[in-house]
């Protein structure tokens, strides 16, 4: 998932940034010795909250948070961090993550985790929103 963005005039333009580190992912590989940093590109802020709901519902995601379209251009240097490994997230490369409740492990209130076809048998609160 997500691309990396080697300078943060790659961006595209967008209304929000939901910045986030993914633990997971950092020191190690492509990010060896660095923070492995996500940047979704959210056109609206209820979509900048989407993806930030999604982010708390995962264990893998830390220092969740949305910033302005103008946070980037406030860095010193005009770059990021020397120690970010900057991937950027965006609907085309990462559409999930823009559905409301995507990765939420709450169980569904109509079968309490037995699975029924409001949660196509998940028993997990999935694709449904308005719970984030
Ligand atoms: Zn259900």
């Amino acid at each position: 998932m997500g691309d990396h963005l080697k300078h943060p005039s790659e961006l595209p333009s967008a209304t929000r940034y939901v910045l986030m580190q993914d633990t997971f992912l950092s020191g190690w590989g492509e990010a060896e010795g660095k923070d492995c940093m996500y940047i979704f590109a959210c056109d609206t802020y209820a979509d900048a909250e989407i993806v930030k709901a999604n982010a708390e519902a995962r264990e893998d995601q830390t220092r969740i948070s949305i910033q302005p379209s103008t946070f980037f251009s406030d860095f010193p240097n005009d770059d990021f961090p020397e120690n970010w490994h900057a991937m950027l997230g965006t609907q085309e490369n990462s559409a999930r993550w823009y559905e409301p409740g995507a990765f939420s492990t709450e169980r569904c209130p109509d079968c309490e985790g037995e699975g029924c076809e409001e949660c196509d048998d998940t028993g997990r609160v999935e694709k449904k929103g308005a719970r984030a």
